[in-house]
This record gives structure tokens, sequence and C-alpha cells, in this order.
């Protein structure tokens, strides 16, 4: 028997779909938002309609942006030689909330798995190793400590290192398995500081 009508249910069903969204939290969402006035609904709505229309990725570091080239790119006094690869733009929030980081980022929209098929063709690597014809000091690797970030790091530092660039990865500090966005600045800032060469 289904319990509520079915626009409720399809509500639900929706919001049950997003990620760390279970079935009881989208049910009172849904009630949340039932009970809300209409033109904060509208205003949600648009707000989420305008961002996916909108927001794409940055010509050059393919972070999450709304013109062509990010904020971080598009500053002239930002070290564009020097350039730190991370998983997600989450990843690079973390790192730039820390305001020590002066160069610019590489995201990748993910990390190699072979476990859940995702190979380097599904991350931007190619991006990345087209950016490092240019003139490019140091790439560092921030990608997770977990075992596909770690696989990652290998990987882009084995097509990067014979193109006579420096390769450096965060220090480890950073917790194994740890995601970056939940690590403290302190700890981002001391894992950047004591970076190595790889
Ligand atoms: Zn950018």
């Amino acid at each position: 028997m289904e319990l509520y009508s079915g626009y409720i249910n399809k509500l639900v069903d929706e919001l049950a779909a997003l990620p760390g969204i279970g079935n009881k939290s989208a049910q009172r969402l849904a009630f949340h938002l039932i009970g809300m006035p209409e033109a904060k609904v509208r205003r949600l709505a648009n707000s989420m309609i305008e961002a996916k229309a909108n927001v794409r990725y940055c010509s050059k570091c393919f972070t999450l942006t709304d013109s062509d080239l990010c904020p971080i790119c598009s500053k002239a006094n930002r070290n564009h030689r020097l350039i730190m690869v991370v998983e997600n733009s989450r990843d690079l929030a973390a790192y730039e909330k820390t305001g020590k980081f002066e160069g610019v980022y590489h995201v990748l929209h993910g990390a190699i798995s072979p476990m859940t098929g995702i190979g380097p063709g599904d991350i931007k690597i190619k991006e990345l190793v087209e950016r490092c014809a240019d003139d490019v000091d140091e790439v560092i690797l921030a990608t997770n400590s977990s075992l596909e970030g770690e696989t990652t790091a290998m990987y882009i530092s084995k097509l990067l290192k014979p193109m006579g660039i420096k390769v450096t990865r965060i220090a480890s500090g950073v917790p194994v398995g740890g995601d970056l966005e939940y690590i403290d600045e302190v700890t981002l800032t001391r894992a950047l500081d004591g970076r190595v060469e790889i």
C-alpha cells in the first residue's frame, strides 16, 4: 500500500537518490519543502536549475566555475608554473582555505580505481599532461592517501617525470584513506610544506 500520494512519493524518491540522504531524511525534507512558502520553493528550484545551466569546468584547471576561466586561473599574481593536482573541487577549496598556496590547481574529477572500473582515461589526466607542455616548474600531487589516490599519483608521476618536470607528493600526516576535505587547515599546510620529490 502506498503511504503517500504520488507527488510526495516522487519527491521522496528524487531526494533519496541524492548522496548521503536516506529514505527517512528524504521524507523529512519532502515534508519540509511542502510546508515552505511557494516563493521559497521556487527560489530553491531555480537556484538548482541555474547552477546546472551555468556552472561548467574551468577550461584550464577543470574546477567548477561560472566562466571560461575560474577566479584562480584568471589571477595574474598566482604562480602559474606551480600546479597542485587534486581529486575534486572540494579538495581544491580545502587547500585554498589555508591561504598558503600561491600556485594554481588541476582538478582530476576522480582517481584511478581498477576495482570500480575507473581508468586514466576517465579522469582529467590527459588534460594535465597537455598543460604541462607549457612552462611548468613543479607539479604537486595532492590526491588522497587512499589506494586509488596513491595509484593515481604514481601513474601521473610516471607520465610527467620524463618531461623534465619536478613532481612532488604531499607529505603523509594526511591519514590513510583520509578524505582531504575533512582535514584541518594546519594538517593540510604541513602536508604541503613537507612535500617530497618522487
Ligand atoms: Zn581554473
